[in-house]
């Protein structure tokens, strides 16, 4: 077993990582490139929502996409771009569209995120400190049809004890009266939490900070010392930084920081827009979804959290006023009594996509020491906990692998690859 870890990434799920395998007694270190918290981990809607473990590829997605490609202002856009990793990132992900995959992920995501509340009430018991809802969520919809849909689509999310209970519009408005009279249907979906994301993270690196682990900030991973068919060290800053086990979650970079251990992998961003709101001219108790919209609403102890959005195709960060804009308008159809006042400050945020919408959590093939954990998509937050729990058994073997074995085949990164790792061939052994 390894003794000492060294984390690429500092996000949520690098954070959730560490921690992890700091209270398994290993020596962590965490790189990042940033200095201080940035990048998807602080600019998200912040939910964990079990319920929503659906993949982005599903049925029907690319012909939206495609009535949208003219809309400045759409939820969903895929940018035509020729970059070569783009173009076969989107024709794979076209194969995932279909049923079968879809609904094959759906139950992978659903037996992965069964465990993640519980794991975020240890993370409170345990002195992680942040800012944590329990009051549920509630998902409005202007058409019953809209409202069938998501619920048909997500039944095998309900199996797993995430009950979501059919509303109408009236009960929902009794339940958060700033919705607009026309939403007419909805579910109420008691078991879903949601936090202040950069408060979260805050509070794991503080935690992990207390635990041991060692920050390397403002340190780019720029290359690894090879030595036979393990890593050595990674080049950070002008640094080499030795360990005996590597992990890579490195968000958006995650493919990039494959292919400098030899193995690419296919991770593109999916990049999303928010704003937070400070006005006052809404108040709500429950984390909303603005269905037809996809915008997501947080209420958060100081300030509405507002997000939405999915562009394909761009690594940068600048904030297009028109996708906002777009946010704006949806909230107010749903709440109309939102007036932002000014126009809104708006923020980025590149989610981890990959071609089949899972996560790739799991050894890096031809690597005896790499692990992956990224590709996250929409739910890298609700992940994260679990994320961790799957890299720690991965690290253990024996036993704690076989328990997760199941559950954590359909996100081993050998599903993108041909070649396989020895840590891949134990997990299939263990069987
Ligand atoms: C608008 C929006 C709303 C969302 N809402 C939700 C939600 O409500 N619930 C949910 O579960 N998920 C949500 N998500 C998704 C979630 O935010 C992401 O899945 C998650 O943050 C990904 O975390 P990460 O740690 O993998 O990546 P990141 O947060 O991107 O972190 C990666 C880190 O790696 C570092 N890094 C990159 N390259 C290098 C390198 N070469 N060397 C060193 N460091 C490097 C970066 O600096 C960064 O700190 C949302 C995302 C967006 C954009």
């Amino acid at each position: 077993m390894a003794d000492n870890a060294v984390i690429v990434g500092a996000g949520v799920i690098g954070l959730a990582t560490a921690y992890r395998l700091a209270r398994d007694g290993l020596a962590a270190t965490v790189v990042d490139a940033a200095d201080g918290e940035s990048g998807a981990s602080v600019h998200n809607a912040g939910w964990i929502v079990p319920i929503m473990s659906a993949p982005v590829p599903a049925p029907g997605m690319v012909g939206q996409a495609l009535r949208w490609m003219a809309r400045k202002d759409s939820p969903l856009h895929i940018r035509p771009t020729p970059r070569p990793e783009h173009v076969r990132f989107m024709a794979s992900m076209l194969r995932y569209c279909r049923p079968g995959p879809f609904h094959h992920g759906v139950e992978a995501l659903a037996s992965l995120s069964e465990r993640v509340v519980p794991l975020f009430d240890q993370y409170a018991a345990d002195g992680v400190r942040f800012e944590y809802h329990r009051t549920g969520q509630l998902m409005a919809f202007r058409t019953l049809e809209a409202m069938r849909g998501y619920r048909a689509a997500t039944a095998p999310l309900q199996r797993i004890g995430h009950p979501a209970v059919p509303l109408s519009g009236d009960e929902l408005r009794d339940l958060e009266p700033a919705l607009g009279r026309q939403v007419q249907a909805g579910l109420r979906c008691p078991q879903e939490r949601h936090v202040d994301p950069v408060d979260l993270v805050r509070g794991l690196k503080d935690r992990c900070r207390e635990l041991g682990v060692r920050f390397l900030e403002n340190c780019e991973v720029t290359g690894v010392r090879l030595r036979g068919p393990a890593v050595a060290a990674v080049h950070a800053g002008g640094e080499e930084v030795g360990g005996d086990l590597f992990v890579l979650s490195a968000g958006v970079h995650t493919g990039r920081l494959a292919r400098l251990a030899g193995c690419p992998l296919p991770v593109q961003p999916g990049k999303g827009y928010g704003f937070d709101d400070t006005g006052g001219t809404v108040a709500l108790r429950h984390s909303v979804y603005l269905g037809e919209a996809k915008v997501a609403v947080s209420p958060l102890s100081d300030r509405l959290r507002f997000a939405g959005t999915m562009e394909f195709g761009s690594f940068d960060t600048a904030v297009d006023r028109r996708r906002l804009h777009g946010i704006v308008r949806s909230a107010q159809e749903f709440l109309p009594d939102f007036s932002p006042g000014a126009p809104p400050r708006g923020w980025t945020g590149l989610r981890p996509m990959t071609p089949d919408g899972l996560p790739v959590i799991g050894p890096l093939p031809g690597k005896d020491n790499v692990l992956v954990a990224s590709g996250h998509c929409m739910l890298g937050v609700t992940l994260a906990p679990v994320t961790a729990e799957v890299v720690s058994a991965y690290v253990a073997g024996g036993r704690q692998l076989s328990e997760i074995a199941g559950t954590a085949r359909p996100f081993a990164p050998q599903r993108f690859t041909s070649g396989r790792s020895a840590a891949t061939r134990n997990l299939t052994a263990s069987r």
